[in-house]
C-alpha cells in the first residue's frame, strides 16, 4: 500500500480533519473556532486550503464537509494518532496525556514506522480515545479486523 501523499499535514489541519470525521464529517467554520477556541479567520484561512488540497467542500453559510477523500484522509489521521497514543500509554503516559503528547509530533511519524508499531502492538481495537480501524492502512487482514 502506498503512503498516502498528505501524510505529513501540519498539526492544525490534522486536527481540523479529525475533529469534522468526529462530527459526522461535517460542522460549521463558527464550531470548528469555537472547538480550537481560535479566530474565526484563521479557520477561514486553513479551510480554504483544504478545500484546495480537495479535502473539504466549504459550502454556503459557512458549512465544512470532508469529501471522500478528506474521509480516508482523515480515518487515516485518526488511525495513526490512536496508535501513537498507545504507544505512549504503554511508556507511563495516561489518558489525555498520551493524547496530547502524541499530538505534538504524530504528523512526522512515517507510515511505514505506524505500520509497524500497529503490529507489533497486536493491531489493538480500542486506543484511548475510540475505536482503531485497521483496514487499509497497516496491511492488516480483513478477516482479523472484524471483532
Ligand atoms: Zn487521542
Ligand atoms: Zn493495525
Amino acid at each position: 500500500m502506498d503512503t498516502p501523499t498528505w501524510s505529513f499535514l501540519p498539526p492544525r489541519k490534522v486536527a481540523y480533519l479529525k475533529f469534522l470525521r468526529e462530527q459526522g464529517n461535517t460542522a460549521k467554520a463558527g464550531e470548528i473556532a469555537a472547538h480550537f477556541s481560535v479566530d474565526p479567520s484563521t479557520v477561514t484561512k486553513t479551510v480554504h486550503e483544504l478545500a484546495a488540497a480537495g479535502l473539504v467542500d466549504h459550502q454556503r453559510y459557512g458549512r465544512v464537509t470532508l469529501t471522500e477523500e478528506g474521509i480516508a484522509h482523515a480515518d487515516f489521521l485518526i488511525w495513526r494518532h490512536r496508535i501513537l497514543g498507545l504507544v505512549l500509554s504503554h511508556h507511563g503516559l495516561e489518558g489525555d496525556e498520551a493524547c496530547e503528547e502524541a499530538e505534538r509530533f504524530e504528523c512526522y511519524v512515517s507510515h511505514q514506522a505506524v505500520r509497524k508499531m500497529c503490529s507489533s502492538l497486536g493491531h489493538p481495537r480500542r486506543g484511548i480515545c475510540g475505536a482503531i480501524h485497521h483496514e487499509g492502512w497497516c496491511g492488516v487482514e480483513r478477516e482479523n479486523d472484524v471483532a
